[in-house]
């Protein structure tokens, strides 16, 4: 590393889940570093269409995808629309996730399936159709958005839980296979964080939160954001296979 550069002007980026929340902030916090971004989406079109006009209009270039994570056919079909358009990727963030808790005991099979298919399945589908690409540049950065609860464990939300555990043994497994190839995977968990997802939560469960927070309170998404910009930039060209908690100190 020759200079402390958080540049990435040429770079391009994927961000799937990028209409709303934590993507939408690292997709605009990506741009105004200079790189192009892609963002996929499963339903909100016109948050998608919102996003990517803000970032067109600070000249980067951006273009929205409607593409389930949890599909491994459409993974494949989004690197190549990417690929076409801008010829390589070099940033993957693997954002897209959802929550459908629910204590173990009334845990419905679809409530399991979908959140692993979504928050771990699609982190697979992205992550294994974005190495060719990768390899043949010689380089890039992955970077998956986890949770603390991953690593702390949840009453209720035994399946996110899951699937936020599993993507930690992924990323690491996968930094070590990719590693020769100067092809970096890390894990950003954040903990208690304002958006749509955590609005739905009640006042008592919130202010629970906050109390068991040292910071105590919520982090907001640019936050989030600038740990991504840190990964996908050369300033952490050094570090892979790592877990960087975002939460206020929640999880220490
Ligand atoms: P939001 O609910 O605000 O946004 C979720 C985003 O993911 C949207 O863009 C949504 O698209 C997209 N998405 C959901 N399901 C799919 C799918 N099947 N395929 C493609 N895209 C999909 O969530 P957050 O911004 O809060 O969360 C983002 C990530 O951060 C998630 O992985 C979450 O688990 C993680 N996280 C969040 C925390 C928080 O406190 N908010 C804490 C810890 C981790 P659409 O708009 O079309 O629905």
């Amino acid at each position: 590393m020759s200079e402390y550069n958080l540049d990435l002007t040429g770079k391009i980026a994927l961000i799937t889940g990028g209409s709303r929340g934590i993507g939408k902030a690292i997709a605009l916090a990506f741009s105004t570093k200079g790189a192009s971004v892609a963002i996929t989406y499963a339903n909100s079109s016109s948050s998608a269409e919102q996003v990517t006009e803000e970032i067109n209009k600070l000249g980067c270039g951006a273009i929205s995808i409607k593409a389930n994570s949890s599909d491994y056919n459409r993974a494949n079909e989004v690197i190549d629309e990417v690929v076409q358009k801008w010829g390589k990727i070099d940033i993957l963030v693997n954002n897209a996730g959802i929550t459908r808790d629910g204590l173990i005991l009334r845990m419905s099979e679809d409530q399991w399936d979908q959140v692993i298919e979504t928050n771990l399945k699609g982190i697979f589908n992205y992550s294994k159709a974005v190495a060719r690409t990768m390899m043949k540049n010689r380089g890039g950065s992955i970077i998956n958005i986890g949770s603390i609860v991953g690593l702390t464990g949840n009453a209720g939300q035994s399946n996110y839980a899951a699937s936020k555990a599993g993507l930690i043994g992924f990323t690491k497994s996968y930094a070590k296979e990719l590693a020769s190839r100067n092809i970096r995977a890390n894990i950003v968990a954040p903990g208690y964080i304002l958006t749509d997802m955590t609005n739905i939560l009640d006042e008592k469960v919130l202010e629970d939160i906050k109390e068991a927070t040292p910071l105590a309170r919520a982090g907001n998404v640019e936050e989030v954001a600038a740990a991504c910009l840190f990964l996908a930039s050369d300033l952490s060209s050094y570090i892979t296979g790592e877990v960087i908690r975002v939460d206020g100190g929640m999880a220490i």
